[in-house]
């Protein structure tokens, strides 16, 4: 089932609940910033009108306390008392808006003329004249006698008619029916006298002229005597009145019960016109009736409250936007996590897969072990190899009585050295491990094995290990037939291995055999170890050229043994190389050719002397012959005879003779070049070929072998001397012809008194 988050309207769901949310909190809020503000306005309201209502009781409390005054005493009222009152109660100062106190005593009209003329006789106003503003013959006249202050514009409403004016006229009317301070309707300050157009109202204050107040209204108004009033401007006193209060909301104020534009007393903002607050109420006042309308815009002294909503509802918004947002990016999120997974874990069961066919498929035998040894898993290798079924092997112990492991000597295998049991153990990988299994059959096969512990996650324990065997039984045959084989060419062949510089690597027990020394011994040296003196450095050199153009090399070697001894090896030397076919050195298969060199040698030398003997000394001289007479190049020989060697003989005895000729070839053989060659001619004497030498160099040399002789003390023989005859190639020379002239040379050289060197005629002749 799909799961809600899932969904992908959840979002939506969630923004759109956010947005309901946040109207429905805006709407409160909204709501409770209305009702503050009303709370506030009304209150706001409320204070302006108590503040009208005390500053109007205040006027009143005044107009009442100088009624008192005059009623008390009449005497009293006098101009000079009357102004006298006026300073004491700082009228100016402590009445907002106050205009005028005054008095306006009741004129009959039929007293006009008197009250007139007693003003003007008794109280010094010359030109006092009552004035009106609309005349009435017929009704009383309410003159102002005393009015405070006597500012020069109250000095011009001296005089004045209160009654001549409607409105003044029944609110002074009014306050004899009531004998209660009246308040007029709205009237225009602005007299005849007074130039500037303002508005107010005035409070009246009836005075009877009975002590008590007449209970009926026609004796009240039969019992007039006068008036006090206060004229009041009323854009002073609210204006003042607000001065010492601060306020929030602004108001209108109405004469009468309703706001008609035409009874407007004040409008404390005019410019307010589009208020959003707004209210009524009435105030009832001494007889009259005002209306205030009071208005604002703001009540609050931060005009963003009223935003606050809006911006409650902006945040609130944002914030479930952000959210909605949210849950979008972890929906995408965890949808693209699920379909990774999905993918992951298809790619893993496909690799699982894959793995198992290839543990099945392995031809190496696998098992998987528990911590303690416990086979849980084999493959089919394995199965093969033990000659088991699965559900033998699984659940038992490497050891155990199904099958049993053997040393390579035959020995059983100890439980604690099974490689499984080994790793466990060490947590240490046993590699390698070649073990014979002996099977339930009774048969046995070889097989080489690994044991890899594999750890926990963080390393601390084993968690299984894993156990790898390949059969390695025909291996093993044939391995162990190879070292057979490789034991009989060690112990048969002579073998040697070098790296590329001649450095013996290898050798075989024969190699060690024949030339007497030890492995150890050979190993790091080169063959030089075994070079005979005899062998000439043009064969080495000419085996270093082949081998270092990779061709490899045969030849017959001279190698003397560590004793000594002489022995005659034939060499193939071929290059190594390793599996990347660089060259790594050379392996060198010689085979024993002593004997078969002996016996040639025998043929070509002189058994008692070691050097040629004359059949070689032939064959040699036809050789450099044939050379001569190719590339023209020189050629001599020198022929010598022991001086009175059968003297030697005779008086030593023929032994000292041999040891004598013995003494004497070896003589000859170290003071020749490498080049020539010396044999035993027969006797006591030896014939030298010296192939490219002239004859100088020849005679050169026969004079040193001369004085060689001549000096050595041989041993029982003494000292001895010997003659000389050389002989060198000329055109048509073959070997008779020049031994010819070397032997009449020689001859030549006995005869002129021995141990001296004669050069042939022939030479002597053309030189
Ligand atoms: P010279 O040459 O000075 O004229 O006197 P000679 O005494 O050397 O005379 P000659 O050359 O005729 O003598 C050669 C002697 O050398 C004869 C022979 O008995 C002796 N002789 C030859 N071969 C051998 C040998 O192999 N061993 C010994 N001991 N003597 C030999
Ligand atoms: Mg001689
Ligand atoms: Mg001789």
């Amino acid at each position: 089932m799909r799961r809600i988050w899932e969904s992908k309207f959840l979002p939506w769901v969630f923004l759109l609940l956010g947005l309901l949310f946040s109207c429905l909190i805006a709407w409160k809020c909204a709501l409770w910033i209305d009702e503050k503000e009303q709370i506030r306005f009304q209150t706001a309201s409320n204070t302006i009108t108590n503040l009208i209502y005390k500053e109007l009781n205040a006027h009143i409390q005044l107009i009442r306390s100088v009624a008192a005054f005059m009623c008390v005493s009449p005497e009293n009222i006098s101009r000079e008392k009357w102004k006298q009152f006026a300073i004491k109660n700082h009228i100016n100062e402590q009445f907002l808006g106050l205009r005028a106190l005054g008095y306006a005593p009741l004129v009959h009209p039929q007293e006009r003329l008197k009250y007139e003329q007693a003003v003007r006789h008794e109280e010094g106003f010359a030109d006092y004249a009552i004035s009106q503003k609309n005349v009435s013959s017929n009704t009383a006249l309410f003159p102002i006698m005393y009015l405070e202050p006597m500012s020069e514009m109250n000095e011009k409403a001296f005089g004045f008619d209160l009654a001549s004016e409607i409105t003044r006229r029944e609110a002074l009317h009014q306050s004899f029916i009531r004998a209660d301070a009246t308040v007029s309707s709205k009237i225009n300050l602005t007299q005849k006298y007074i130039t500037d157009n303002q508005v107010g109202f005035s409070i009246f204050f009836p005075l009877y002229q009975t002590k008590d107040i007449p209970t009926s209204t026609e004796e009240r108004l039969a019992s007039a005597k006068g008036v006090l009033f206060i004229a009041i401007d009323a854009k002073k006193m609210f204006e003042q009145l607000l001065k010492s209060h601060y306020s929030l909301v602004d108001f209108e104020i109405y004469d009468g019960s309703a706001p008609l534009e035409q009874n407007l007393l004040y409008n404390s903002n005019p410019n307010l016109i589009d208020s959003r607050l707004s209210g009524y109420t009435s105030l009832e006042l001494y007889g009259k009736i005002w209306t205030l309308h009071f208005k604002a815009k703001e009540v609050f002294e931060m005009s963003d409250s009223r935003y606050y909503p809006w911006i409650q509802m902006l945040f609130s918004l944002i914030f479930f936007s952000v959210f909605a947002g949210l849950i979008y990016v972890l929906q995408r999120t965890r949808k693209k996590a699920y379909a990774i997974a999905n993918e992951k874990t298809k790619q893993l069961s496909q690799s699982e897969a894959e793995i198992r066919s290839i543990f099945q498929s392995m031809q190496e035998g696998v098992m998987v072990l528990d911590d303690k040894g416990v086979i849980l898993e084999c493959n089919l290798a394995a199965q093969e190899m033990l000659q088991l079924s699965k559900s033998d092997i699984v659940g038992n112990f490497s050891y155990n009585s199904k099958w049993s492991a053997i040393y390579e000597d035959g020995s059983v295998f100890n439980k604690e050295d099974y490689p499984s049991l080994m790793a466990i153990n060490s947590s240490l990988p046993q590699n390698n491990v070649i073990l014979g299994i002996r099977r339930k059959d009774g048969s046995l096969i070889w097989v080489q094995t690994n044991a890899q512990p594999i750890f926990s996650d963080n390393f601390d324990k084993i968690r299984s290990v894993l156990i790898t065997f390949s059969d390695i039984t025909a291996y093993r045959k044939s391995k162990r037939e190879l070292e057979k084989y490789l034991q009989i060419i060690d112990t048969h062949v002579i073998i040697s291995s070098t790296d590329t510089d001649g450095i013996i690597t290898e050798v075989s027990e024969k190699f060690c055999q024949i030339s007497g020394y030890s492995k150890e011994e050979l190993i790091g040296k080169s063959h030089h170890l075994v070079r005979h003196p005899d062998m000439p450095s043009t064969l080495y050199e000419e085996m270093w050229t082949s081998l270092k153009k990779g061709i490899p090399w045969y030849g017959e070697i001279k190698n003397r043994s560590k004793k000594g001894v002489d022995y005659w090896i034939e060499a193939i030397i071929a290059p190594r190389y390793n599996e990347e076919y660089q060259l790594i050195g050379y392996t060198a298969v010689h085979h024993d050719i002593t004997d078969k060199k002996r016996v040639e040698e025998l043929s070509i030398t002189d058994r008692l002397t070691g050097l040629y003997n004359r059949l070689k000394l032939d064959e040699l001289f036809a050789y450099h012959l044939s050379i001569v007479k190719r590339h023209q190049t020189s050629f001599s020989i020198i022929l010598l005879d022991i001086d009175k060697f059968k003297l030697v003989n005779d008086t030593y005895g023929h032994q000292v003779g041999d040891s004598l000729l013995q003494a004497i070839a070896t003589l000859l053989k170290r003071n020749i070049r490498e080049e020539d060659a010396v044999g035993r001619w027969g006797g006591e004497e030896f014939l030298i070929l010296l192939p490219e030498t002239k004859s100088d160099a020849a005679c050169l040399l026969a004079e040193k072998l001369r004085r060689l002789v001549e000096a050595e003390n041989f041993e029982y023989a003494g000292n001895r001397t010997a003659s000389f005859g050389v002989a060198t190639y000329h055109a048509n020379d073959d070997e008779t012809s020049m031994v010819a002239r070397a032997d009449e040379a020689l001859y030549r050289a006995k005869e002129k008194g021995r141990n001296r060197v004669d050069l042939e005629l022939y030479s002597l002749t053309t030189s």
